[in-house]
């Protein structure tokens, strides 16, 4: 009877700590890595042209997210003529610190363009509606470094801000 009892005792206490190296195994394979967590956000990409909203140009590359300090994106269109669009990405931690994005190109009037191509235009479109009355359209493309524009859409982005210049002139 003895034995059969101490049997018994030591098959509990055998699955008990089978039972146990399980749980503690299984805790160490779902840790993260610590370093390098996925982030995920929404980014707004607005479609660059002479005639894209104000809002938008400013709406244009925020980023929205758990992680980010705006949780939420604004409902879309932002206003009649909005043409952007909400991405979903997934950054690296990494890409966050780095200032790094996963979107390269923009979506624009010249086609799908280079982020550095993308920010020029959008900087000129957005002064053109901001702040662009009254002035000469030649003067007014002086402030701006229009050689770092690649060589095979600078001609293109010139005319397309040209044609914003004047629209937005001729407004007022
Ligand atoms: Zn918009």
């Amino acid at each position: 009877m003895l034995k059969l009892f101490i049997a018994v005792v030591s098959v509990i206490l055998l699955y008990w700590v089978w039972h146990k190296k399980n749980q503690i195994f299984s805790k160490q394979n779902n840790k993260v890595d610590p370093f390098i967590t996925t982030i995920e956000a929404i980014e707004l990409q607005t479609f660059l042209d002479w005639d894209t909203p104000l809002s938008c140009l400013e709406g244009d590359g925020i980023r929205y997210g758990r992680q980010f300090k705006q949780k939420k994106p604004p409902d879309l269109p932002h206003e009649p003529g909005c043409r952007c669009i909400a991405t979903k990405l997934f950054y690296t931690s990494n890409d966050v610190f780095q200032g790094t994005s996963p979107a390269s190109t923009h979506k624009s009037a010249l086609g799908d363009i280079s982020s550095k191509d993308a920010f020029l235009l959008k900087s000129i479109l957005h002064k053109i509606i901001a702040d662009s009355e009254g002035e000469d359209f030649s003067d007014f493309l002086e402030q701006f470094e229009l050689n770092n524009f690649s060589a095979e859409i600078r001609n293109q982005a010139i005319s397309l801000a040209e044609q914003a210049f004047n629209a937005a002139n001729s407004k007022c």
